[in-house]
């Protein structure tokens, strides 16, 4: 089966197993040809991960290491003070990355005063001039929007596998749980960034229909993580083997193919790979990677290592791109607002008109803020 460059459709779940079975060197060849169509092949994006809260989490993922029913050799911390998370990220910066994701071990989003820090947080970073991630688990609607009013670019709520194999790793919420949150960040300003793991013990069928819930999003992601297990004594899934690193091109190249526009992310599992191995996910799509000597809690290459390799490679890690959806979203809302109250006629109610005033002054409050 051949695709065309440029072809931007919806993939079956029978298709995205063809792609990913392909003979390996076509597979790069294709994906490597759909890379170049829509992305400069020669810039990555450096990505640090902080973790802001670790362990101590009521859910039962089996691959985290976080999971307060699992006995894992962690270091748990609560939520690290403003000033130590602005300075990692500070340093993060000066060591070439241009996107910092925050990663808070909860099930879910609690209004209060752990969040107002995650807000301040949020601001502080985007005001160094990076691009801003979290992955704090479920989110509402709302708190998407005031994360996006505080200066955040992209929300991370990764689908982890297949809706099919799910419920062999996580019991404690639903693939639909997963959904609804990605639901809600989209429909506030934020970007979204979803995922998965390979690895778990899932079939090439449950990879394929990981890649087709995602793809069937839309609009499809504006960034892909994919991560190959790094198995954790103590946990449900501590006895699974590394993962191939032919698996690893595979999803990268497939992920390529079968989501065009997206920031495909090679993450999670990259000590257990070479560089060539590196260079060949790459080559076949990959355009990001997270730096620094942990990912969370598991092991990751250090930056200089990856200072050496890029290096070798030819690849320029990328500045951040000017991005200011979230306000300009709430800048839309506001005109919107005014609109409403400019076109009221003789006859409709002044609660109208005093509504959309209150509504006006919210947004330019908020955005003052922002
Ligand atoms: S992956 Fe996230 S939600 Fe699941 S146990 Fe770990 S910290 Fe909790």
């Amino acid at each position: 089966m051949n695709f065309k460059i440029n072809e931007m459709r919806a993939y079956s779940k029978e298709e995205i197993i063809d792609i990913y079975n392909k003979p390996i060197m076509e597979l790069i060849f294709e994906a490597a040809n759909v890379h170049r169509e829509f992305h400069d092949p020669s810039k990555i994006q450096v990505s640090t991960l902080i973790s802001i809260k670790t362990g101590g989490c009521p859910e039962d993922c089996g691959y985290c290491p976080q999971a307060a029913r699992y006995h894992t050799q962690i270091d748990k911390n609560d939520l690290l003070p403003y000033e130590t998370v602005l300075n990692l990220a500070k340093r993060a910066k000066e060591n070439g990355s241009s996107r910092v994701c925050m990663g808070a071990a909860w099930r879910n989003v609690k209004e209060g005063e752990d969040f107002e820090s995650v807000l301040k947080m949020v601001s502080g970073i985007s005001d160094l001039n990076m691009e801003v991630c979290c992955t704090l688990g479920m989110v509402t609607e709302s708190q998407a929007t005031r994360l996006a009013e505080a200066g955040l670019h992209y929300y991370n709520h990764n689908l982890d596998t297949s809706e099919e194999y799910y419920k062999e790793v996580i019991s404690t919420r639903g693939y639909e749980d997963r959904l609804e949150t990605l639901n809600n960040v989209r429909k506030s300003a934020l970007k979204v960034c979803s995922g998965g793991i390979i690895g778990m013990g899932e079939k090439i069928e449950d990879r394929a229909g990981m890649l087709l819930s995602l793809s069937r999003l839309d609009p499809q992601p504006e960034s892909v993580p994919i991560n190959a297990l790094v198995a954790v004594e103590g946990t449900p899934l501590e006895e699974q083997n590394i993962v191939p690193v032919w698996d690893v091109i595979r999803m990268i190249a497939t992920t390529r193919i079968v989501m065009p526009k997206t920031t495909v992310r090679l993450s999670a599992g990259r000590t257990e790979m070479s560089t060539e191995g590196q260079a060949l996910c790459f080559m076949a799509g990959a355009s990001s990677i997270f730096a620094g000597e942990k990912l969370l809690t598991t092991p990751n290459p250090g930056e200089d290592k990856d200072a050496e390799m890029f290096s070798l490679l030819g690849l320029i890690p990328t500045e951040k791109k000017k991005d200011n959806t979230g306000k300009f979203k709430i800048r839309k809302s506001l005109v919107e607002a005014e609109e409403s109250k400019k076109w009221s006629r003789p006859g409709h109610a002044i609660e109208r008109n005093l509504a959309a005033t209150e509504k006006a002054k919210d947004l330019r409050k908020s955005l003052k803020e922002s």
